[in-house]
C-alpha cells in the first residue's frame, strides 16, 4: 500500500489523509442498514523521473508532472491518474484544484457513468487529463466490481491488440545508438523529428537494423513542400506513417500535403476530443487517440467507433505515465490499427505492474478493471 499522503475530493473539501480511507473501515452503521455505500475520489501529485531527458522539437525535460487519484466504493479500489506534459497545458495545481471540485458522494449507483462523466466534464472546460483521471479510476473500479477487464467487457479479443512502437527521441548520435541497441524487444521503432538532424537520425537507425519505423515530427516541419520532400524520403526507409508532420493550426497546408503524401498522415497535438474528428477528416489520414486528450476510455471508445465509420486509421498513444494510465489505454488497443504504449517504459518510479510488452506486442493482464497492480 502507498502510504503518500491522498487528498480526499469535494463534499469532504480538501483534507490530507495519512492513507487512503477504506469505506468498510468506517463502522458498522453502513452494513446494519445495508445500503451501498458512496464513491469517494482523492488524489496526490506524484512526479514522474524520466529514464532519458525526454527531447523533442519544441521543448526537453526530465520530469513529468503527474497526479494519482483513486475511487473507493465499499473497499473497492480503482485507480486512476493524470499526466501533465507541459504542452498540454495543465499542471498539479490546475489538476488538484480540479479535482477539489468532483463531488462523487452524489451518485448512488456507479454504474451510471454517462451521467457521471457528464456531470465530471461540466465542472469547468478544457482540464482533459484531470477528467481521464476520473474516467479511468471509474472504469477500473467498475470493472473490479464487475470481476472483468474492460476488453472483456467490450468484446475484444486481446491478441488483436498491435505491436507497440519504442520512441527513440531527438538525441546525440552515440545516445541514438544506444537507445536503438535498447529498443531490441521491440517490433516498431518510433522516431521523434522535427529538427535539422532529422535524416542523420533515421540513416543512424537504419544501419543497425531494418525495422519499420513510424516518424512523428511533433509540429517541427512548416514549409509543406520540405514535409513533402521528407515524407518521401521516408517512404523508402520502410517509414509506416507520420505524425502530426506540420504545425497544428496549418489545416490546409496538411490537407494539401496528405493528397500528395504516400505516407498516412496522423493527428496528434492537433486532435484533442471528439468533435475534432468531423473537422479532420479529409485533412488527416488517421488520429492518435491518448487517454489525456480524450478525457479517458470512455470517450476513447467513442471516437474508435466514429473514426473507423469514417474509414480513418486509428493510433493509440500515450504520455509518460504510468502503468496505471498506459494499461488503461491498452484495453482498446485490440480495435486500433497502431500502438505507441511505450509511456511507462520511459519512467524509473512507475507504482504499478500493468500491460506487458511480448515479443514486441501489447499484452493485456487478465485481471479486472483496468488491469493494473500497486507495486
Ligand atoms: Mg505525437
Amino acid at each position: 500500500m502507498d502510504r503518500r499522503k491522498f487528498l480526499i475530493g469535494a463534499g469532504l473539501g480538501l483534507i490530507a489523509a495519512s492513507s487512503p480511507i477504506s469505506l468498510s473501515a468506517l463502522g458498522s452503521a453502513t452494513k446494519k442498514v445495508s445500503k451501498p455505500g458512496r464513491m469517494k475520489l482523492s488524489f496526490m501529485p506524484y512526479e514522474l523521473q524520466l529514464r532519458h531527458a525526454f527531447n523533442l522539437a519544441k521543448f526537453s525535460r526530465t520530469t513529468t508532472p503527474d497526479v494519482q487519484v483513486q475511487i473507493e466504493l465499499d473497499g473497492v479500489v480503482g485507480y486512476g491518474e493524470a499526466s501533465m506534459p507541459p504542452y498540454l497545458g495543465e499542471s498539479v495545481e490546475s489538476v488538484c484544484n480540479f479535482l477539489s471540485k468532483v463531488d462523487l458522494s452524489q451518485f448512488a449507483d456507479p454504474f451510471r457513468m454517462e451521467e457521471i462523466l457528464r456531470y465530471v466534464d461540466g465542472i469547468a472546460p478544457g482540464n482533459r487529463a484531470a477528467k481521464a483521471s476520473v474516467d479511468i479510476a471509474l472504469h477500473d473500479l467498475l470493472g473490479k466490481i464487475m470481476g472483468q477487464p474492460w476488453y472483456k467487457i467490450w468484446g475484444l479479443s486481446p491478441e488483436k491488440a498491435p505491436c507497440t512502437s519504442f520512441t527513440i527521441g531527438i538525441d546525440k548520435a552515440d545516445v541514438v545508438r544506444q537507445k536503438v541497441l535498447e529498443a531490441e524487444p521491440y517490433k516498431v521503432l518510433k522516431v521523434k523529428m522535427g529538427l535539422d538532424n532529422d535524416k542523420e537520425l533515421v540513416e543512424i537507425i537504419r544501419s543497425m537494423t531494418d525495422r519499420p519505423i513510424c516518424v512523428d515530427a511533433n509540429q517541427g516541419w512548416s514549409d509543406k513542400h520540405k514535409a513533402l520532400e521528407m515524407i518521401e524520403w521516408l517512404y523508402d526507409k520502410n517509414c509506416l506513417f507520420v505524425e502530426q508532420p506540420m504545425p497544428k493550426e496549418m489545416l490546409d497546408e496538411t490537407a494539401w500535403l496528405r493528397e500528395r503524401s504516400n505516407l498516412p498522415i496522423i493527428a496528434d497535438e492537433a486532435f484533442q476530443r471528439i468533435g475534432d474528428i468531423k473537422r479532420f477528416h479529409g485533412v488527416y489520414d488517421g488520429i492518435n487517440i491518448k487517454l489525456m486528450k480524450s478525457t479517458g476510455l470512455h470517450e476513447a471508445y467513442q471516437m474508435v467507433v466514429l473514426a473507423r465509420a469514417l474509414d480513418m486509421k486509428i493510433m493509440v498513444g500515450c504520455m509518460t505515465e504510468t502503468s496505471c494510465a498506459v494499461t488503461a489505454a491498452a484495453q482498446i488497443s485490440p480495435l486500433v490499427d497502431w500502438a505507441d504504449l511505450d509511456g511507462n517504459l520511459l519512467i524509473a518510479n512507475d507504482r504499478f505492474d500493468g500491460l506487458k510488452i511480448v515479443s514486441g506486442q501489447v499484452t493485456l493482464p487478465d485481471r479486472p478493471g483496468i488491469g493494473v497492480k500497486l507495486l
